[in-house]
């Protein structure tokens, strides 16, 4: 199902339109209120320039944080405006700040070509999550076409991310939707092998589903984080005061049946009695975590060996921290994983990282920029990840 993009749309078309554009501008902010990092924001600037070289009069959408349908100062996108137009120093940016729908179609009628204007928080609106029709069709006012570009909102059916572009055609996707879109499912549907997955972070029940779909398609899944701790707990092992989810031994058991030798766990790990306890860290062998101590990171002999499995492979696929990564002392199994992907896309091989944590982990090891792809959307590309459909990327028009 390929969708229609930005790129295929006339530049004729678009001279002069109101071009109604969804973006992910949901970022953190500092407690004096500036943006705390901008990655979303400059993600987004490809489909701006692109708009705006060919004319457009850009009207952009998003949401910020959990409002909850009703306005609230903390969460106004007055800040984002501000970032965008210093990011965009050639370019009027204006913002307003209301949440009448009327209102705000009065001063997208007053924007001139190759201007933007940046709307309020979409979640101070209350028909926003429950994707009310009424406001689908007073968003589909505010422009004369409809371009997603927010992937990481794309797995919510929303008003501005679903129902809208019910009724406001063509919908197409931006060049960071299409993009998150081309690198998932080129990893899903015709990776290069040998296939790595890499799958970490502090639960299993989030991820069980993306297990069971990367099976079948890859050649190996390597285990991290405090998830291991669960499929050794399904081994009957003696796994300390790590985190285990108790409920979920039984599906770890049958998904370790299931997998057979594709599924692989840490060899050695490194245990301490807590998170700040860091001083007192040793590495033990997997069937000697103590009674006492809780596995914080996978040990140096997993991460060598997940190194050469990487660095070999010709697609690999990271979600989720092999440790308590935002620990200096429990961060070396994460810091040889992005070393060892960095690695490998040196050497050819397309890597993706998909997941919140394990981006922040990437640019807080300075190796964003040595990766294939790093998603901009956890939620998102795991949803994709599990075979499910995107409600955002559903609604836009199909390719001819
Ligand atoms: P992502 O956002 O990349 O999908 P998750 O949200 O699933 O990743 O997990 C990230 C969190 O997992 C991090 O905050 C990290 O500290 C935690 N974590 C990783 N390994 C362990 C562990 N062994 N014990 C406890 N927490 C862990
Ligand atoms: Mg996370």
């Amino acid at each position: 199902m390929r969708k229609l993009t930005v790129r295929d749309l006339d530049p004729a078309f678009i001279k002069g339109k109101r071009a109604l554009v969804r973006v992910d501008f949901n970022v953190p902010l500092d407690e004096h209120a500036h943006v705390a990092d901008d990655t979303r924001i400059r993600a987004a600037m490809p489909t701006l320039d692109l708009l705006l070289d060919r004319g457009a009069r850009v009207v952009l959408l998003s949401h910020l944080g959990r409002p909850n349908g009703k306005p609230n100062p903390k969460y106004s996108l007055e800040p984002v405006a501000r970032r965008l137009s210093q990011l965009m120093p050639k370019r009027k940016v204006s913002f307003v700040e209301t949440t009448d729908t009327d209102e705000a179609e009065k001063a997208t009628m007053e924007l001139k070509e190759g201007q933007i204007l940046l709307l309020e928080n979409t979640r101070f609106l209350g028909g926003e999550e429950t994707n009310d029709q009424r406001l689908s069709r007073a968003l589909a006012q505010l422009g004369d076409f409809y371009v997603n570009d927010a992937f990481g909102a794309a797995h919510r059916a929303h008003a501005s991310t679903e129902g809208v572009a019910r009724y406001l055609q063509p919908a197409v996707a931006g060049l960071l939707m299409d993009k998150e879109i081309a690198y998932l499912h080129g990893a899903l549907e015709k990776p290069q092998h040998p296939f790595v997955a890499v799958l970490g972070g502090s639960k299993i029940s989030g991820k069980i589903d993306v297990i069971e779909a990367l099976l079948p398609k890859v050649d190996a899944i390597l285990v991290g984080g405090a998830m291991a701790c669960t499929f050794y707990k399904a081994m009957g092992l003696e796994t300390g005061t790590s985190l285990v989810e108790a409920d979920r031994v039984d599906m770890a058991r049958a998904l370790l049946d299931k997998a057979g030798m594709k599924l692989i766990l840490p060899h050695d790990c490194v245990v301490a009695p807590g998170i700040d306890a860091g001083a007192q860290k040793t590495t033990v062998g997997h069937e000697h975590i103590p009674a006492d101590r809780a596995m914080l990171d996978i040990g140096p002999r997993t991460g060598e060996s997940y190194g050469r499995a990487i660095t070999t492979a010709k697609t690999v696929l990271w979600n989720g921290p092999m440790g308590v990564f935002e620990t200096p002392a429990f961060a070396a199994g994460t810091r040889a994983i992005a070393e060892a992907m960095a690695k490998a896309t040196g050497l050819g091989a397309t890597t993706i990282v998909g997941g919140g944590d394990s981006a922040a982990a990437v640019e807080q090891f300075g190796l964003a920029d040595k990766m294939s792809h790093v998603s901009t959307g956890g939620g998102a590309s795991l949803e994709f990840l599990e075979g499910k459909t995107l409600p955002g990327l559903a609604a836009l028009t199909d390719k001819k």
